[in-house]
C-alpha cells in the first residue's frame, strides 16, 4: 500500500482548486475567477486501488509580486515540509511570473510540475521550451494539462499514485468519494475545538464523524466523536455537567448549518483514544496552511 500527503502550492489563480476538483470527479474547493477565494486549506482524498494520495490546497499562502508576509511564509514552508509530493502548478500565460517564488519555495522530495490552462495555448510546441526551463530548475517530472478540459490529468494523477510513499491508507477507502460533507463536518466541529481551547486539547483532539443521514422531519442526523488521549482531557471538553460540550455542540451545529444550508441535529460524543500521535500529525499539517 502507498499513501500520502500531495501539496498543491501555486501562485493566486493558476487552477489549483480547479485542479483540485478535478482529480476527485467532486467539488470540494471554491473556484473562482477571483484569486484567493478559498478561505482554508482544503484536502481531498484519491484512493484507487492500493494507493491513497491525501491533496492539500493552498489557497492564498502566495500572494502576487512577491510581497509574501513571514506568517505565510511560514505557513507554506509547513505545508511543503509535511507534504511527500509537491506539485507545483502555473497558468501558461503567467508562469514565469512565479519563477522567483519556485526558486525560492523549491522543495525537497518528490517535485512535480505541472503547466496548467494549455487549452488557451495555440502553438503546443511553443511550451518545449517551458518543460525543459522547469526541469533544469529541478522538477522530477513536468505535465502540461488543463484542469478545465482535463486533459493530461490522467498522467498526472498516474505519477502522482506511482510516487507516493509505502504506508497504510490515512483515511478510509470512500471517505471524501463519496461523503465529501462528513469531512467538512468534521472540519467544522474541529474548528470550534481550536476556537474554544489553548494549546493542548486540539492538537490531542480528532474528530471522525460516525454517521451521517437525512430524517424523515427534513433534519439531518450527524453523530460525530472527538477523540482525545487523555481522560483529563475528556474533562475539560466535556465540562461541568456537560455544559462546555454543549457549548461547543451548539457552535459547530451552527457553523455545519451554514455549511450544509440545511438544519443539523448533531449529536457529540467525547472519547479517549491513546497514540493518536499518527492523527495528530495529520492535524498539525492542515493547520499549517490556515492563514
Ligand atoms: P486557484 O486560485 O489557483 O485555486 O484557481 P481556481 O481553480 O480558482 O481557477 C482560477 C480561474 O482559472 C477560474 O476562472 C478557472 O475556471 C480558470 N481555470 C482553471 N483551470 C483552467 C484551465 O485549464 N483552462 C482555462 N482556460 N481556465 C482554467
Ligand atoms: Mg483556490
Amino acid at each position: 500500500m502507498r499513501a500520502g500527503y500531495v501539496a498543491i502550492i501555486g501562485l493566486p489563480n493558476v487552477g489549483k482548486s480547479t485542479l483540485l476538483n478535478r482529480l476527485l470527479k467532486v467539488k470540494l474547493s471554491i473556484v473562482s475567477r477571483k484569486p484567493q477565494t478559498t478561505r482554508r486549506q482544503i484536502i481531498g482524498i484519491l484512493t484507487e486501488g492500493d494507493a491513497q494520495a491525501v491533496f492539500v490546497d493552498t489557497p492564498g499562502v502566495i500572494v502576487p509580486k512577491y510581497e509574501v508576509h513571514s506568517l505565510m511564509m511560514k505557513a507554506i514552508r509547513q505545508a511543503l515540509a509535511g507534504a511527500d509530493i509537491v506539485l507545483w502548478l502555473a497558468d501558461v500565460d503567467t508562469a514565469a511570473s512565479g519563477d522567483e517564488l519556485v526558486k525560492k519555495l523549491l522543495p525537497h522530495g518528490t517535485r512535480l510540475f505541472a503547466i496548467n490552462k494549455i487549452d488557451r495555448a495555440a502553438d503546443k510546441n511553443a511550451l518545449l521550451p517551458k518543460i525543459e526551463h522547469y526541469q533544469r530548475m529541478g522538477f522530477d517530472e513536468v505535465f502540461l494539462v488543463s484542469a478545465l478540459r482535463g486533459d493530461g490529468l490522467d498522467e498526472l494523477k498516474r505519477a502522482i499514485l506511482a510516487r507516493l510513499p509505502e504506508g497504510t491508507f490515512f483515511f478510509p477507502e470512500d471517505q471524501l468519494t463519496e461523503h465529501p460533507e462528513r469531512f467538512f463536518v468534521g472540519e467544522l466541529i474541529r474548528e470550534q475545538i481550536f476556537n474554544a481551547y489553548g494549546e493542548e486539547i486540539p492538537y490531542a483532539s480528532f474528530v471522525t464523524v460516525e454517521e451521517f443521514k437525512e430524517r424523515e422531519m427534513g433534519k439531518y442526523y450527524i453523530r460525530a466523536i472527538v477523540y482525545v488521549e487523555k481522560d483529563s482531557q475528556k474533562g475539560i471538553i466535556i465540562g461541568r455537567d456537560g455544559a462546555a460540550l454543549k457549548r461547543l455542540g451548539t457552535k459547530a451545529r451552527k457553523a455545519i448549518e451554514v455549511f450544509l444550508e440545511h438544519e443539523v441535529f448533531l449529536d457529540l460524543w467525547v472519547k479517549v483514544k491513546q497514540n493518536w500521535r499518527r492523527r495528530r500529525d495529520l492535524l498539525g499539517q492542515i493547520d499549517a496552511g490556515n492563514v
